[in-house]
């Protein structure tokens, strides 16, 4: 079986009441191309309004979530809350997460684990600075990347989407080309291969993000390891309906 495109809105911290019933509604009225799995991650706070609201089709996911799940941990959220208040996957190890609020591979593995074991599903962000790309490193940063986060998959992969974001595409409107993205999306899918299994690396979906638009999606769609987007700005936008459905 194929892997089915699966395209994620990632809202950040943006949005109020108002907003959100206006782009639900949009979401809603469609049309979205049934073969494709779409995904909105919201702030924590919202996700049981949007939940409410949105047509079941549609998945909603928190941007984030700590390592346990209860106790002691002012201004945190466990995985287990955002389960119970009706969303199906976290997004984990974003890049702002990484560099605004320092985290490291090692807490984002644990807290992968964390919502796996939850029952979250999970779309785990890897990619690469400006300067590690034009140092050459984009590969061994990615592959780090990955590589801590093996032992808190273990054998859960199917609950499992990467996300190749590249830093320096994110809200900046440079998007990597689509066979700068697509060499990339090939060579994780290589390194899944030796160090997982041909199973794992061939039905793994790897989304790409970073200023993915309504006018680039379609390109970037057609890359045989591009296997959908995770969005940012172009989520709070109608244009969000165009790249869902880039395939079409
Ligand atoms: C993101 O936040 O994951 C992202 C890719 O943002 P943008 O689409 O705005 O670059």
């Amino acid at each position: 079986m194929g892997r089915k495109f699966i395209v994620g809105g990632n809202w950040k911290m943006n949005s109020d009441k108002d907003q959100i019933a206006e782009i639900v509604k949009n979401l809603n009225s469609g049309p979205l191309d049934p073969n494709v799995e779409v995904v909105i991650g919201v702030p924590s706070i919202y996700v049981a309004f949007v939940r409410s609201i949105l047509t079941e089709t549609i998945g909603v996911a928190g941007q984030n979530c700590w390592k346990v799940a209860k106790g002691a941990f002012t201004g945190e959220i466990s995985a287990e809350m955002i389960k119970d208040v009706g969303a199906e996957w976290v997004i984990l190890g974003h890049s702002e997460r990484r560099t605004i609020f320092g985290e490291k591979d090692e807490l984002i593995a644990e807290k992968v684990a964390h919502a796996l074991e939850a029952g979250l599903k999970v779309i785990a962000c890897i990619g690469e600075t400006l300067e590690e790309r034009e140092a050459g490193q984009t590969e061994d940063v990615v592959f780090r990347q990955t590589k801590a986060l093996l032992p808190a998959i273990d054998t859960n992969w199917e609950n499992v989407v990467l996300a190749y974001e590249p830093v320096w595409a994110i809200g900046t409107g440079k998007t990597a080309s689509p066979q700068q993205a697509q060499d990339i999306h090939a060579s994780l899918r290589s390194w899944l291969t030796s160090n997982t299994s041909s199973e794992v690396a061939e039905n793994m979906r790897i989304q790409y993000g970073g200023s993915v638009t309504a006018s680039n999606a379609k390109e970037l769609a057609a890359c045989p390891d591009i296997d959908g987007f995770l969005v940012g700005g172009a989520s709070l936008k109608p244009e969000f309906l165009d790249i869902c459905n880039a395939q079409v």
